[in-house]
């Protein structure tokens, strides 16, 4: 039973039945949140005003005669979500019931332009994505940054990005100064986004997950028990570095033969083709290239197919490892994995079926994201949306429910 002392609490937990449960009736409500009828009436009515709930619809399923629905809106009120990487920089608008309202994605050579060009079109993207949610008439409630590398959370510092080469860039002083923007900027690695972004909040089978988000390198998200797990600085999740290879390549972060050297876009891009190959330039959209190697790979191209089995086999023996350790029930294929994921998953299950000691895999399924490359994104525009949830009375009334009019 959520802890319903105050108002603000009791909003929130309203708000979070409606998202987790879907449309239901205020008696529906009264009854699983422990309220009076008459309590949650007023709740609803002030969640109404601020835009984040609306009514009207009929609940069908049940006993007694039909109620009217309450249900999740918040169509007006926006996240914002904004990614470095190595090979983009990416903004997006998510609305309250996780709706894309404005997505827009640019790709760079982070590591040849450098921090201050880097930021500087970061921040030319999130202000155009600003600008149309403005221009729709919704509200910014926050933005939550995404970066490739190691964040110092308490001070706001990328203590290191192994494939953007940057060290003790104070990059929450930098956005927010550029930004000079009037909302919260939250700041967190990629992978630890992207696996807010695919762990759902009510779904049961999304409460213990890994995963594993490919990019040049490769970044990690463990979820446990529907928490995000940080470790003691912040640090867990850099399951990139796990050393797998000894003796093999050298890492971006100077150690050799960790995980994404022999898994990471570089090394299937290695794998997969010549140098002067199409799919290896990198002037030409990572998309097109991930697009023409899965083609490659339906039609059976025999270098391509075995560039996939063989990162597959890799992923297949960190994956199994790390499912010793965690026993998730979902590993999550996201970032450049899920665009190839049919391609790899065949070689990895194989790994992993080896690698497991406990029977049939301890229930670990392979699944492919449906979000790729957004996820990260999506998961910094769900980070500061989830700010609403607990606290409601973040969203200022929109100007029509503030005059009387109506939306
Ligand atoms: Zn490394």
């Amino acid at each position: 039973m959520p802890d319903t002392s105050s108002r603000t609490e009791k909003l929130g937990a309203v708000l979070r039945q409606l998202r987790g449960q879907g449309p239901r009736s205020r008696a529906r409500l009264a009854d699983e949140l422990d309220l009076s009828r008459s309590a949650v009436s007023g709740l609803v009515v002030e969640l109404e005003e601020l835009g984040l709930v609306r009514t009207g619809g009929v609940e069908r399923s049940g006993l007694g005669r039909p109620g009217t629905t309450v249900e999740l809106d918040g169509r007006d009120v926006c996240g914002l979500g904004a990614e470095i990487s190595v090979n983009h920089v990416s903004a997006v608008a998510l609305d309250l019931r996780g709706r894309v309202v404005a997505e827009r994605r640019e790709s760079l050579d982070a590591s040849g332009l450098g921090v201050d060009e880097v930021l500087d079109r970061l921040v030319a993207l999130v202000a155009r994505t600003e600008d149309e949610v403005r221009a729709a008439g919704a509200q910014v409630v926050g933005l939550g940054v995404g970066v490739a590398g190691l964040l110092d959370r308490g001070r706001d510092v990328l203590t290191l990005g192994p494939n953007l080469g940057w060290r003790d860039v104070p990059l929450g002083a930098e956005l927010r100064g550029r930004l000079g923007a009037a909302y919260p900027v939250l700041l967190d690695n990629e992978g630890n986004l992207a696996a807010t972004a695919e762990a759902q909040p009510g779904d049961p089978t999304r409460q213990d997950l890994l995963v594993l988000y490919g990019e040049v390198g490769l970044g990690g998200g463990i979820v446990a028990d529907g928490r995000l797990l940080r470790g003691r600085q912040g640090y867990a999740g850099e399951i990139g570095h796990m050393i797998v290879d000894p003796g093999g390549r050298r890492c971006g972060c100077g150690r050799i033969g960790c995980w994404e050297t022999v898994c990471g876009l570089r090394a299937l891009l290695g794998a997969v083709a010549d140098p002067d190959d199409p799919v290896r330039d990198p002037s030409l959209s990572l998309d097109d290239r991930l697009a023409e190697i899965d083609r490659r790979a339906r039609l059976g191209d025999a270098r391509t197919v075995a560039a996939l089995d063989q990162v597959g086999g890799w992923l297949g023996i960190g994956a199994a490892i790390l499912t010793n350790a965690l026993n998730p029930g979902a590993i999550v294929l996201s970032g450049y994995f899920a665009h190839l994921g049919r391609h790899l998953r065949p070689a990895m299950e194989q790994q992993l079926a080896a690698g497991v000691v406990a029977p049939h895999v301890g229930g670990t399924q392979v699944v492919v994201s449906t979000l790729g490359f957004a996820a990260a994104v999506r998961g910094g525009a769900a980070v500061v949306l989830e700010a609403v949830f607990t606290d409601p009375t973040l969203v200022t009334r929109p100007p029509a429910a503030v005059s009387g009019g109506a939306r």
